[in-house]
């Protein structure tokens, strides 16, 4: 049994169907564009910056292995390191994607364990209504204006949060939802005097609203933009205003429209990166739909790194003015530290994407997009600046390069950096690259603990083969070749691996580190069965003929000495012995053995 944060219990069994009707490989998708390779397939890890493929994920075992980081498991474990979730939560939401009914989730609370998403969830329906519902009229005008049609204001969600300032607080404590719970997720405010329900108030009011959702589309926070000429006391609200942080919302980790956009980016092989809300949303009802934006603030490095996992191709939509050229150059060093290269979309002076596509059309944006340039060309250009033979403006702006060359981890990415900002700024590509050195990175450190254990032979891969397949541990025990492991660190491994029982991923983690990707490797299917029959029959005869000859040395030894000491019974005990080892079935020739001994030590 499992324990989980609200205290509600699944039972294994449950786990257990909930882990074999999973596909793992879906999930993953939801993050990481997978390519079939084999029995397997692959793609770029998620949890560690990569530029070639070496996350692999076997659908059939319901295993994901990274080799480049180790990250290993089965469908919770993705899900739990992924959505920083706890065990039990993870069961849950791979349950509830797959419409899988856990017997416990109609528990005391009646809701799922995720109180924050029910809370959104439940807020998005009422905004929702309430764009359709009569206080909706002058939000609905707003929209037709920006000429939304019905499916696309559906596909989005959006809503209307009404002016009242209590009218969610109202609906949600009607629903039941524990203040507390709206408070975090950051729907209602607390009044310094208490006044209206219980002292709270909507924090959005009078707005248009965009719910912002998680790859996989739960809702976690929200975006509302002002509906113009509504009259304003005091200060004017800000245009627009978001969710602040929760537990379950990151601003500078999620993006506006990846949900609605992942299949698209998918499809089409790239990502359009764009600045708002009503930016993606144009877009996609003109049909690029593979639209995504950053929430409010300038894209991060984790979000492009999210971005990359689906596309390595992201072209940026700007301005096509002077103001748009510079917010161009420097967003480069953030897609480069990103693993990005990056291309601009220069829209006509004055226009971004929404206005664009509204005026002019799909083919016309899809033109623009063609026309993209890469992001360092733009960068460069502004290094250089307008006057390339200034001197100090050189010095400058190598420096500037250098800066960025000692955060690039990839050497690819460094080397054509220095080489391309060596021809543009005009200086010599050996200074870029010895002033740009990277910084020492601190994950290349061994880690500590890790004692080194003697390579290859027969134990090892014994063990290799066992952690893969817990039949094959079970037969080891059955032959009863462990005692006979010479080197302890192997044997404690070999002990351990037939404790485990029969849960198929748990052997990858009981073997040491530098044997994971290997008992992966045959996790994931990637060594033929008959080869693997082979291997274990080997194994075990190898180490039984090492035993035997130790044995073997260790008796001759002793005959040798008892004769030297003249103590015949002993010599003949130790014959006896030697002649079972040499011969299980028999120990009638034992004293031929005694008479042949001359020889022996002859040819010794
Ligand atoms: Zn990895």
């Amino acid at each position: 049994m499992s324990e989980g944060r609200t205290g509600a219990r699944i039972a294994d069994e449950a786990i257990r169907q909930v882990r074999e009707r999973a596909s793992l490989v879906e999930v993953v998708s939801d993050v990481v564009t997978l390519r079939r390779r084999g029995r397997s397939a692959v793609g770029l890890c998620p949890f560690h910056a990569e530029k070639t493929p070496s996350f692999t994920v076997s659908e059939e075992r319901g295993f994901f292995h990274c080799f480049g980081c180790g990250a290993h498991g089965d469908v919770f474990a993705f899900v739990m390191r992924m959505e920083s979730l706890a065990f039990p939560e993870a069961v849950r939401r791979v349950a509830d994607r797959f419409g899988i009914t856990l017997p416990e989730t109609a528990g005391p609370r009646g809701r799922t364990a995720e109180p924050l998403v029910a809370v959104n969830t439940a807020a998005a329906a009422f905004y929702q209504a309430a764009l359709a519902g009569p206080m909706g009229t002058a939000a609905r005008d707003y929209v037709r204006e920006r000429g939304l049609r019905d499916e696309t204001v559906g596909r989005f969600g959006l809503g209307y949060a009404p002016g009242a300032g209590e009218a969610l607080v109202r609906h949600l404590r009607g629903k039941n939802f524990p203040a507390e719970d709206a408070a975090t997720a950051g729907l209602v405010l607390r009044r310094d005097r208490p006044a209206g329900v219980g002292g709270v108030f909507d924090r959005f009011r009078d707005r248009l609203v965009f719910p912002i959702t998680d790859p996989s589309g739960k809702v976690v926070a929200f975006g509302g933009r002002v509906l113009p000429g509504r009259p304003t006391t005091g200060d004017p609200p800000p245009k627009y205003l978001n969710s602040p942080e929760s537990p379950l919302f990151r601003k500078g980790q999620m993006l506006y429209g990846l949900f609605q956009a992942r299949e698209a980016i998918r499809r089409t092989g790239r990502a359009v990166l764009v600045e708002g809300y009503l930016d993606v949303i144009a877009c996609a009802q003109a049909g690029v739909e593979e639209v995504v934006a950053p929430l409010g603030t300038a894209v991060t490095v984790d979000q492009l790194r999210g971005l990359r996992r689906l596309s390595e191709v992201v072209i940026a939509c700007f301005d096509g003015d002077q103001a748009g050229r510079r917010a161009a150059a420097r967003s480069f060093p953030t897609f480069l530290e990103a693993g990005l290269w990056g291309r601009a979309a220069f829209l006509p002076a004055g226009e971004d994407p929404d206005t664009f596509v509204r005026a002019n059309g799909r083919e016309a944006l899809e033109e623009c997009l063609a026309a993209a340039e890469p992001l360092v060309e733009a960068y460069l250009e502004e290094l250089a600046g307008p006057r390339r033979d200034a001197v100090g403006r050189h010095a400058e702006a190598a420096k500037e390069v250098t800066r960025i060359l000692r955060r690039v981890r990839s050497p690819f990415e460094r080397d054509a950096l220095a080489r391309l900002a060596a021809e543009r700024l005009g200086v010599r590509e050996e200074a870029l690259r010895e002033e740009g050195r990277p910084e020492p990175e601190p994950s290349a450190r061994p880690e500590p603990g890790a004692a080194p254990v003697p390579g290859g032979g027969p134990e090892e891969l014994l063990i290799e083969l066992m952690a893969a397949d817990p039949e094959v541990a079970d037969h080891v025990r059955a032959e009863n070749v462990i005692p006979d492991f010479v080197h302890p660190l192997w044997r404690r491994t070999a002990e351990a691996l037939t404790a485990v029982g029969h849960d198929p991923l748990a052997g990858v983690d009981v073997v040491p580190k530098q044997l994971r990707d290997r008992v992966a490797r045959r996790v994931l299917g990637e060594d033929a069965e008959e080869d693997r029959a082979r291997a274990v029959a080997d194994c075990i005869a190898a180490i039984r003929r090492r035993r035997l000859r130790g044995e073997t040395r260790r008796l001759r030894d002793e005959i040798r000495a008892a004769e030297a000491r003249g103590d015949a019974a002993a010599s003949a005990a130790a014959v006896r012995e030697l002649q079972r080892l040499m011969d299980p079935d028999s120990t009638q020739k034992a004293d031929k053995i005694g008479a042949d001994r001359e020889d022996e030590r002859g040819s010794d």
